[in-house]
């Protein structure tokens, strides 16, 4: 059961938040990293979500727009 990868954030499904893949962007991918608030060595795999009520930054909503 994935839950949420941010720092000290642990929502998950079974919690009945919405959980996020990270983008297969760069970019975006990037930027959802550091919204994560992990240190510089953390590194993303398609295996991490990220839940949807927090962490979030209008390029994030953008993207979820277009999605
Ligand atoms: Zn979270």
């Amino acid at each position: 059961m994935p839950s949420c990868a941010a720092y000290c954030c642990n929502n998950s499904y079974k919690k009945g938040f919405v959980l996020l893949r990270f983008p297969t962007d760069p970019i975006l991918k990037e930027k959802w990293r550091i919204a994560v608030g992990r240190d510089n060595n953390w590194k993303v795999t398609s295996n991490h979500r990220l839940c949807e009520v927090k962490h979030f930054f209008l390029e994030i909503f953008n993207y979820k727009a277009k999605y």
